[in-house]
Formats: structure tokens, C-alpha cells, sequence
């Protein structure tokens, strides 16, 4: 099975340091230097599994790319290289549909660990028991690894649809945001528990009649998230 990632990087030095680094990690790496170019190549490799998408380009932005690449792509993992001084970047890029971001320099170690959460996420690697699960008014068919509520389909990110999967699978059990992050990016993960929170916050908006006074995903002050009552 191919194990493509596309990485979008300007700066030939990072993007070198980037593929060599995926290369010796068993990744088929394809390079993308502007984001029209990435688009282009994910056009022509529908087997790219993750993509890293730099944000500040000479054409079209990081941003940009993410949000086109995700109108029509729910399951291919997105990470974005953000720079140190972006830090509200980081938020907006994964509002946009962004699974994670990485930030500069990172170590091979990091960066390696990252993708290859991602590329498990992305049904790269494990294969998922056949079946559904049924809450109404939620259907999680874990087949095709997609969600209905009330009949109709809500398009999900793979990290949005690994969420929904473990909240379902224990429901009214308050899940710490650490746990979450466990099961959901993996426990060799790097990143920091704000995703989690991003993560939710988005896939609130999809799934909840009212997003602002949510009934299915509770908060747990303090601690983490609760499916149901
Ligand atoms: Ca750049």
C-alpha cells in the first residue's frame, strides 16, 4: 500500500530537511513548492494520504490550499507548518480543516511522530471492524467510516470521525482531554492537548443542533468531554 505524503514547502532548505527526514521514515514523499503546484499533484496522486501545507507562500497561502484541498477531500490528514509567531495562525488553520500543525524547527523525531499519527488516522494502517453504531440521532457506520444524523450525512475530517467513533463507544463516560488525545492522535503523539479542544469545538459546529449550548458532546469543567447525558 502506498504511503504517499505530499509536503508543500518554499524554502528548498526546510523542504529538504522535510523529505529526507519522511523518506527514511518509509514515506513516499511528493514536493510541492507553491500551493498551486500541491493542488495540481494531489489532482494527479489521489493516494496521497497525509499533506503538510507550509502557510506563507509566494501564491496562494497554506490557508488557502487547506481550505480547497478539504472542500472536496475529508480523508486526507492535513498538518500546517506554522513559524513561532503565528500562534493564532495555528487556530485559524485548523479551523479551516487542518488535523494538526507542527511548528518550526521541529525535530525529525516530532515531525515523523506527527505524520505517522495522522497517516493511521487516515486508514492508512489499521483496518476497522465492520459494523455500525447506532445513538439516535447518530449513525456511525465504521465500514465506510461515515456519520449520519437524522438520515443525513455530515461530512467529517478523519480526526472528527475517530472523535465521534470514541465518544460513541462510551457514552456518558467523562473522557479526560489526555485520554482523548490517546486514543484519538495515538500515544506516541506529540502535540498539545488545545487540539483537542480545537477539534471538538469544530466538530461541534457540525454535529450539534446549537454548537454555543451543546446536548450531545458535554463539557467536563476541568477535566475533558462527556458523550450524552
Ligand atoms: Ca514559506
Amino acid at each position: 500500500m502506498a504511503r504517499k505524503v505530499l509536503v508543500l514547502e518554499d524554502e528548498s532548505s526546510i523542504r529538504g530537511f522535510i523529505v529526507i527526514n519522511l523518506t527514511r521514515a518509509g514515506y513516499e514523499v511528493i514536493e510541492a513548492e507553491t500551493g498551486e503546484e500541491a493542488l495540481e499533484k494531489l489532482k494527479e496522486n489521489p493516494d496521497i494520504r497525509v499533506a503538510l501545507f507550509d502557510i506563507m507562500l509566494p501564491g496562494i497561502d497554506g490557508f488557502e490550499v487547506c481550505r480547497r484541498v478539504r472542500a472536496t477531500n475529508t480523508r486526507i490528514g492535513i498538518i500546517m507548518l506554522t513559524a513561532r509567531s503565528q500562534e493564532m495562525d495555528k487556530v485559524t488553520g485548523l479551523m479551516t480543516g487542518a488535523d494538526d500543525y507542527v511548528t518550526k524547527p521541529f525535530s525529525p523525531a516530532e515531525l515523523t511522530a506527527r505524520v505517522d499519527a495522522l497517516f493511521r488516522r487516515a486508514g492508512g494502517a489499521v483496518a476497522e471492524q465492520a459494523g455500525e453504531i447506532y445513538q439516535e440521532p447518530f449513525l456511525l457506520n465504521t465500514r465506510n467510516r461515515t456519520l449520519e444524523k437524522n438520515g443525513q450525512r455530515v461530512k467529517l475530517t478523519q480526526v472528527e470521525y475517530s472523535i465521534m467513533k470514541m465518544f460513541m463507544e462510551n457514552p456518558g463516560k467523562a473522557l479526560s482531554r489526555e485520554e482523548i488525545l490517546d486514543m484519538v492522535w495515538g500515544r506516541d503523539y506529540f502535540g498539545e492537548l488545545k487540539i483537542v479542544d480545537v477539534n471538538i469545538r469544530r466538530l461541534r459546529l457540525k454535529i450539534e443542533d446549537n454548537a454555543q449550548n451543546p446536548t450531545f458532546i458535554n463539557t467536563v469543567w476541568g477535566y475533558g468531554y462527556k458523550w450524552g447525558f
